[in-house]
């Protein structure tokens, strides 16, 4: 069987099942092709489920504190079995109305491994795609005009540290345990391993967080790690940095032990579980980019500002090309890449505009430069920060711990950055976002006056105080 597309999407993730739709929004006879579940990565292994459970978690820790919002429970106790339930069922309905989306668009979804050839009796160009399909039926040959490649991205392990699915894991493996450890060591203390940190201490794990940096989060403003650090610590989480975990000291029997090298000295773990989280490597083997002139850089696929590869009509967006490995970021490089192939006249993203989250507890949000990285582009910085202990609504939910800050230019007053930690911030970065997007001077985003009370006064606050007005600081 052969059929020939306008264009074929490899990979039905984020990044590929929102560029199949805007193809179909413009006109474009479109495929995509996916050999597991349509939603990829974020909703099957990433964003959605982790933050399901993030959420129960956040209720469980809540519930255990009723009492000091006048509200007594009695004991309060884990259904982990219910807690799973929940995130599964989460995932389903979302699952149903990816596939909803797919019928409605008209794009025709081949179920299974997808793999581009070089020039064949279909095409004088590569990227005719062949589909050994999951159904039993013979290989389908897709030929398209454009090939949007968004086969996303898988975790990495270190040299040495093999995981089992067991007792050492990746997020994967980890979002599936069908019980709590009593201890657990995360390996790595970036987005991933701060979210599960975070929540499995909410559940009552026993966490040890070691972390190769100085810092955990090391990508984020310095403020930000020591603020989480030090919360972390409240919460009894051992936070262990400028750590080298030594994978070749790796012992399993009961539990698991390890060593790492902490600033010249050798100390030892030991814990039930171990979960593995230092990054995700791009799934660019096994899909014959081999057949074709693109370029891999660094394990990534190379492409310009609008996703083409060295073959213009081959694009790759998303995780398998590295950068912000993000949904929100993967689905709109699909959207900038589609309309360059419908000949519209999409704008290059401005990758420091971008909106990066961590939905631990507390929040982590931040758009912009952070205070080091103003200071090493040479501007002129000023900060404004403000704590959520003087804002209202975060004493009223109970949850005043962290601040916002704000970065701006004291010879434009453009803003660079704004960084926030604290109750809810992932919802409230998006003001931030917008204010850099137009331009605004922290006078502009201060005098957009902020309803009483919300958390988002603490925006307005921090905004005043890049030049020394906050009202309440
Ligand atoms: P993917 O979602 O990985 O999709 C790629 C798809 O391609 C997969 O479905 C795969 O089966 C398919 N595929 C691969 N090869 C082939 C082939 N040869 N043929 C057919 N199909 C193929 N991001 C956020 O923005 N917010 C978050 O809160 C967040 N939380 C996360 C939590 C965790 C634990 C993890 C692991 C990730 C998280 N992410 C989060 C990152 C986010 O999931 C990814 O950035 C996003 O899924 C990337 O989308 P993508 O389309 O590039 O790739």
């Amino acid at each position: 069987m052969a059929e020939e597309y306008d264009l074929v999407i490899l990979g039905g993730g984020t990044g590929g099942y929102v560029a199949a739709i805007r193809a179909s929004q413009l006109g474009l006879k479109t495929a995509i092709v996916e050999k597991s579940k349509l939603g990829g990565t974020c909703l099957h292994k990433g964003c959605i489920p982790s933050k399901a459970l993030l959420r129960s978690a956040e209720v469980f820790a809540t519930a255990k504190r009723s009492e000091e919002f006048g509200v007594v429970t009695g004991d309060v106790t884990l259904n982990f079995g219910k807690v799973q339930e929940r995130k599964n069922s989460i995932i389903e309905q979302l699952h149903k109305g990816v596939q909803h989306l797919m019928k409605q668009g008209k794009i025709d979804v081949y179920e299974g491994i997808g793999r581009i050839l070089g020039p064949s009796i279909f095409s004088p160009m590569p990227g005719t795609i062949s589909v050994e399909q999951k159904n039993g039926e013979d290989n389908a040959m897709l030929i398209p005009k454009n090939v949007i490649v968004a086969t996303g991205s898988r975790p990495r392990s270190l040299p040495g540290l093999e995981i089992d699915g067991d007792v050492v894991m990746t997020s994967d493996e980890a979002l599936q345990m069908e019980s709590l450890p009593k201890s657990i060591i995360i390996v790595g203390g970036g987005v991933i391993g701060i979210e599960w940190a975070s929540m499995l201490a909410d559940f009552g794990v026993e966490v040890s967080v070691i972390e190769y940096a100085d810092r955990i989060i090391p990508t984020e403003d310095k403020e930000i790690s020591k603020e989480m650090q030090r919360l972390f610590k409240k919460r009894r989480i051992n936070v262990v940095t400028s750590a080298k975990v030594l994978p070749e000291t790796l012992q399993k029997g009961d539990g698991v032990t390890i060593s790492a090298e902490v600033k010249g000295e050798v100390k030892a773990f030991q814990a039930e579980k171990m979960l593995v989280s230092v990054g995700r490597m791009a799934n660019v083997e096994g899909i014959g980019i081999e057949n074709t002139e693109i370029q891999i850089d660094k394990g990534v696929i190379v492409t310009n500002e609008f996703y083409q590869t060295k073959e213009s009509h081959i694009y790759a967006i998303g995780d398998c090309i590295g950068g912000l490995q993000l949904a929100h970021v993967a689905s709109h490089e699909g959207i900038v890449a589609v309309e360059h192939i419908a000949g519209e006249k999409p704008e290059p993203i401005d990758y420091r505009l971008i909106s990066k989250c961590i939905y631990s507890s507390p929040e982590v949000a931040s758009v912009g430069y952070n205070e080091d990285e103003a200071k090493e582009k040479g501007f002129n910085v000023k900060v404004g920060k403000f704590s959520f202990r003087a804002i209202g609504k975060a004493l009223v939910f109970g949850e005043s711990d962290g601040f916002v800050k704000m970065i701006a230019d004291q010879d434009t007053n453009d803003i660079l950055g704004v960084h926030m930690i604290g109750p809810h911030v992932t919802d409230m970065i998006s003001e931030a976002g917008l204010a850099q997007v137009l331009d605004a001077t922290p006078w502009e985003v201060a005098h957009t006056i902020h309803p009483h009370p919300t958390l988002s006064e603490a925006i307005g606050e921090a905004a005043l105080a890049v030049d020394g007005k906050a009202i309440h600081g």
